[in-house]
Parts: structure tokens; sequence; C-alpha cells
């Protein structure tokens, strides 16, 4: 008989079970798919989408239409609430949601930093929020002198620094200075050959980098140091970490200690074996994972044939999340930082690469009209 398979998050974990829910269909199930927007926007070229080197449409994948098309039902709404002991999704809309097995790939947000509402200041995810930030920007760069501030010391902060940084200088930009507050120290858990690399490229294009120095709390267009320096900042940009959903701390579902939905390794919750999670929000026993996009990619074929295995009473597969993975910063410049291993390097190519293999994972999954 058939069964109910609700999808929370339209997510990188999802894209395979997404791209075969007309299989999934075929079956007998019934599949619905819930998420607050009609896309979901590829992290990986947010930073570009900041700067204009891709339109919006480059990197977001059209999940209504994916779905839709396939013939599953989705919902524009959020998640608020998983209530599992009677199998039911709560959402923002006040609609209640019945399933036989669940998947969440909810995501990941900045957590806040005090003062944040006083200020005209943008987390770094939802990563659509970028297109907010590089419209603001040119808005108050036809108005005059500005200051922009990116606060964070990781690999998002990088990128989105260099990218708007690149967005002012193609719209005539003498007339701003992004600086860069990198807490303890500039891409303190990255290797010292790509923060040379980092460093010399923000030198060369005038990205100020402030450390050693904790930011404190935002002023209205303040940036107030623990220190007790004051920086002055007309738009701030917010890059300092993710946290998994509060979704399943607010539903009192076991979690790991950052609060992701905890899952063994077959990805599925230890506790309600019909829950399973992928991507950002959830924290995976057998081995914390770094909250990049390539984990929640590689998780993709496992989680689409666990949901499938669950559904049609089959065996269930192990997670292995594998070893070194490769990270390519677009510097938003024309040129990146490559690093897998022990080779790093920078420049033009290492941009090159990373568009080609961007591109790719966008053509593979993304749904034309
Ligand atoms: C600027 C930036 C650049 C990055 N670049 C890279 C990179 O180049 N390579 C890399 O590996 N990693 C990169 N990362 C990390 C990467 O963004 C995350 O690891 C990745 O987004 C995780 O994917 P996800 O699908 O779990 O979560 P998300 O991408 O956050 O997707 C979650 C989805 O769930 C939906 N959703 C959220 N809440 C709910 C809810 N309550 N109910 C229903 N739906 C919900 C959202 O709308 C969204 O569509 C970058 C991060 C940032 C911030």
């Amino acid at each position: 008989m058939g069964k109910r398979l609700l999808l929370l998050g339209g997510g990188h974990a999802h894209m395979v079970t997404l791209a075969n829910i007309h299989k999934l269909q075929s079956q007998g199930h019934q599949v619905t798919v819930v998420q607050p927007d009609e896309y979901h926007y590829y992290s990986g070229m947010g930073p570009g989408m900041l700067s204009k080197i891709y339109a919006p449409e480059e990197i977001r994948f059209a999940t209504r239409r994916t779905v839709e098309k396939q013939g599953a039902g989705f919902v524009r709404a959020k998640a608020t609430a998983i209530l599992p002991q009677k199998k039911r999704v709560r959402l923002d809309n006040g609609q209640d949601l019945e399933y036989d097995v669940l998947s969440c790939n909810v995501g990941s947000a900045v957590p806040a930093v005090k003062g944040q509402g006083k200020s005209l200041c943008f987390p770094v995810k939802p990563i659509a929020s970028l297109l907010q930030v590089q419209k603001k920007t040119l808005q108050l760069l036809s108005q005059g002198q500005v200051r922009l501030g990116v606060i964070g010391g990781g690999p998002a902060a990088l990128e989105v620094a260099g990218n708007l940084q690149r967005l002012v200088q193609d719209a005539g930009g003498k007339k701003a200075q992004v600086t860069l507050f990198a807490g303890r120290k500039f891409l303190a858990n990255l290797k010292e050959p790509i923060r040379k690399l980092a460093r010399k490229n923000f030198v060369r294009r005038g990205i100020e980098i402030v450390e050693p120095g904790y930011v404190g709390q935002l002023g209205p267009d303040t940036i107030e140091l623990e220190n007790g320096e004051n920086y002055e900042s007309d738009l701030t940009l917010l890059a300092v970490g993710v946290m998994p959903s509060p979704l399943f701390v607010d539903s009192g579902l076991r979690t790991g200690p950052d609060g992701g939905l905890l899952v063994n390794e077959y990805l599925q919750h230890p506790d309600y074996p019909e829950i399973f999670g992928g991507g950002d929000c959830i924290f995976f026993k057998n081995q914390p994972l770094d909250k990049v996009g390539v984990y929640a990619v590689r998780q993709n074929p496992i989680l689409y044939h666990n949901l499938q295995a669950s559904l049609n009473r089959n065996e269930l597969k192990s997670f292995h999340p594998g070893g070194d993975y490769l990270l390519i910063y677009n510097l938003g410049d024309g040129t990146g930082i490559f690093s897998k291993g022990s080779l790093t390097f920078g420049g033009r190519p290492a941009f090159w690469i990373k568009d080609w293999i961007d591109r790719r994972f966008m053509k593979r999954f993304q749904v034309m009209d």
C-alpha cells in the first residue's frame, strides 16, 4: 500500500530524492515537499550572485516546479514543529501534515549578534538575502560614501567580502570601504598557504582586515568590538558560522550538542526510525561533520535509497562521510583559491574549476520550463 513521504526543505541533501519523486509516486507513494520559498539557492554560487558574476536564475533550483512537474505536492510554508508520536508536522500557515516517513533538510542559520536589530544588518543565510544586500549596497553607493562591514573570520566571510568588493568596484566604487572583522584570526581554521593567498588578495584590493578583536555589539551605524574599538558601518553582513535549524530542539526531539537532529549511520533518528535527515540540520552521531555543502551532496544517494527502502520495507544503507574534500573559494575578482589535501594554489584557474563544478551541479538538478 502507498505511503506518505514528507520532505521538509528542498536543500542540498534532497536533490537526488527530488529528482526521483516520479519513481516514488509510481510505486504508489504520495510525496509532499514543504519549503518557505519556491526556490532553493545553491550556496556555492551565492557570493558570486552578490557580485553579479551570476544572475539569481543561474544559482537557484525551482523546487516547486520540480515537485509539481512530477505530480507531487508542494506546500509553501515553514515547518514549526514535528510531533513524532502523532507522525505530524505543524506548519506556520496553521496546517498540520501527516507522514509515514519524514525527511528533514531544513539547513542552518547564522546566530544573531547583539544589537543586530538596531542596524542595517543581513545574515549570509538564507542565501537569497544576498540579493537584498546587493540592491541595498548599490542604493547606498548611489547616495555617496559607504562603509561596508563583514563580520566573520571563515570561508563564508572571505567569499562575501571579496564579492562585495567586486560589486562596488564594478559600480565605479571608489566611495566604498569593505572591512572584514575576522575575530581572533583571519581564516583561523584554514591552512597557512590559504590564509597567505587570501590576505595578499585582500591587501591588493584594499579590503581591510580587522584582527584580532571580537565584535561585541552593533549600533545603528557602528560595529563595536569587545575591546572597546568602534568602527562605522552603513551596512553589515553577518557570517559568523551557522547553527542547525531550531526545529528539532523546539519539537523536543533528541539532538546533538549543536541542536542538530541526531541521526545514526543510516541518516535516521535513533528514537523514531521513520524520521531521516541530511545536510546542515543533522548531527551525525558517528562523526560530527563540518557544516559544508559537500557532505549534504554526498548524503544524497544514501538518503534517497533509505527513504525509498523505508517506504518499501527494504534494507537501509550506511552513510560514510568519505575523506578529505575539495574546497575552492571564489574571491570575486575572477580568481579563486583551490585547496585539496596538501595542494593549494590561487589565481584564475582555481576560479574556473569552481565555476565549472558549480555550473555542472546546477545543470544536473535544475528543472527548466
Ligand atoms: C556564503 C556561503 C557560501 C558557502 N559556500 C560553500 C561552498 O562553496 N561549498 C560548500 O561545500 N559549502 C558552502 N557553504 C556551506 C553550505 O551553505 C551549507 O553547508 C549548505 O547550504 C547546507 O545545505 P542544506 O541543504 O543542509 O541547507 P540549506 O542550504 O540551508 O537549505 C535548507 C533548505 O530548507 C528550507 N527550510 C529552512 N527551514 C525550513 C523549515 N522550517 N521548513 C521547511 N523548509 C525549511 C530552506 O528554505 C532551504 O531551502 C557556504 C555557506 C555560505 C553561508
